[in-house]
């Protein structure tokens, strides 16, 4: 060990990362089952002794290095998942050296500033309303549960009841307005707010898994509307406008669950996708999705800051209590909370407007070049590619299958499955800074020679076994 810091240290585990993310291309995306099972040599029963520092980076690079998913990398497009900018990653490190709680300023100015920074840029790459007031947290789900919980108080609140000093138990029945696609992250949202599953009202979609605005409740009473911009099989949007306005009229609160989808607000020949979002009550969106930021980091947005702070309020504590500002976590569910402002505000200072643009944008292209090379290649798409996500069919469910099986297995690139409407669809998610259009040729010329060989093969199962 050299010294009580051990710079030594944290420069080998700087070289050790940067080889790791400069073989990344060239390896397989999916690990290898070997090195997986490796894993073990990390386990074990609880230490007795102490081991060096940099053996324990050491082992931990190794072993562990080679059991990652390389959705770091270009050819990731399972989920949705960013890789992590550059800039945004050596933010991050940086900022870990600090190792600062962004949760209030007296614990962290440079945190809380940059994160109060970070999210007004980001408000207005999103084109939401000046006024509105932005929250890190872990990622969509809790920036959900947030945007969720402010709209519980505020309909609550409307309706003449306060939900901070009564609970629940009492309160006004509200009613919850969803779409039939409604992200199982937002699902779970409702129920930590005390909505079942089986109290939602589902509103039909159509062909593209969008919300029918012609088939929307009479609203009626204390009500949340919880819509999505970006499908997460089909990217489509909701119509916002006609049910926005509905909602109004109503005296409904409208949420949307943004997480990838409302990137398309920064990219201008994207914007019409989600034209009229911007009259909603509250959004969530992710940062390490399609801003390319590391995890974890989501962001709500809502319309009064009242609405959330109130809903999210403690009771008083005087030691927290400094009689100023807002802080950070006033706004959040958390109180302590990681510098998520640092690497976003990294992100977009480097991007710029044109650059978050560009990234966008790309990846859209990217998705509309895998789609047609698909579709030339005799395979049905499945869905109006209009953002980042293609959903494709290579024949018969089993077919599809059997390809995205042996595609994971193949390791050119990774990709997931699921049921769209009926049919087994392999899920191509564009959302790396990362990928290039070479990444695109080399990824779909693997899909087709692994369909083909998919069409004419039997099936035979993982275990070798017919
Ligand atoms: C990914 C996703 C979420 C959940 O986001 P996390 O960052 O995983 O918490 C919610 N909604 C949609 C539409 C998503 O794609």
């Amino acid at each position: 060990m050299s010294g009580p810091r051990s710079p030594a240290l944290l420069r080998t585990t700087s070289e050790r990362a940067s080889r790791f993310l400069e073989t990344l291309p060239d390896r397989p995306v999916a690990p290898r089952p070997e090195s997986v099972a490796q894993l073990d040599r990390l386990a074990g029963p609880l230490p007795k002794e102490g081991r060096a520092p940099d053996q324990v980076i050491a082992e931990l690079d190794e072993i562990g290095g080679a059991a990652t998913v390389a959705s770091a990398g270009p050819r990731y497009f399972g989920f949705v998942i960013g890789s992590g900018l550059p800039v945004a990653l050596a933010a991050n490190w940086l900022s870990g050296a600090w190792n600062q709680n962004a949760g209030a300023g007296a614990m962290s100015p440079v945190a809380t500033r940059l994160g109060a920074v970070a999210l007004d840029w980001v408000r207005e790459l999103l084109d939401l309303p000046v006024g509105v007031r932005g929250s890190f947290v872990t990622g969509a789900t809790l920036a959900n549960f947030a945007g969720l919980a402010a709209a519980r108080y505020a309909v609550l609140r409307h309706a003449g009841w306060d939900l901070g000093a009564r609970g629940l138990t009492g309160a006004p029945e509200i009613a919850v307005v969803v779409g039939e696609e409604i992200h199982v992250s937002a699902l779970r949202a409702l129920g930590l707010l005390g909505f079942g599953r089986e109290r939602l009202t589902r509103v039909p979609v159509d062909d593209q898994g969008r919300m029918r605005a012609d088939a929307l409740p009479e609203l009626r009473g204390p009500t949340i509307v919880c819509t999505q911009a970006g499908n997460v099989n089909s990217g489509a949007f909701d119509p916002f406008p006609a049910i926005i306005e509905r909602a109004r009229a109503a005296g409904a609160w409208v949420h949307v669950d943004g997480a990838f989808g409302l990137w398309a607000q920064a990219a201008p020949a994207r914007r019409h996708l989600s034209q009229g979002v911007e009259a909603a009550d509250s959004w969530s969106v992710d940062g390490h999705k399609w801003l390319n930021v590391p995890y974890d980091s989501g962001m709500v947005f809502v319309r009064h800051a009242d609405e959330l702070r109130a809903a999210l309020a403690t009771g008083p504590a005087a030691y927290l209590s400094d009689g100023g500002e807002a802080q950070p976590w006033e706004f959040s569910p958390e109180m302590s909370q990681r510098a998520r402002g640092i690497d976003t505000w990294a992100a977009v200072r480097s991007l710029g407007r044109s650059g978050v643009a560009d990234l966008v944008e790309r990846c859209c292209r990217h998705a509309q070049r895998f789609a047609e090379r698909l579709e030339a290649a005799g395979f049905r798409i499945l869905n109006d590619v209009v953002l980042n996500q293609v959903l494709v069919s290579f024949g018969t469910d089993e077919q599809t299958r059997r390809t995205i099986d042996a595609l994971q297995r193949e390791g050119t690139c990774w990709c997931g499955g699921t049921v769209w409407h009926g049919t087994t669809a392999m899920r191509i998610s564009v959302s790396s800074w990362a990928t290039t259009k070479a990444d695109v040729d080399r990824s779909v010329d693997a899909m087709i020679r692994l369909a083909r060989d998919a069409e004419v093969r039997p099936p035979t199962r993982r275990d070798g076994r017919a």
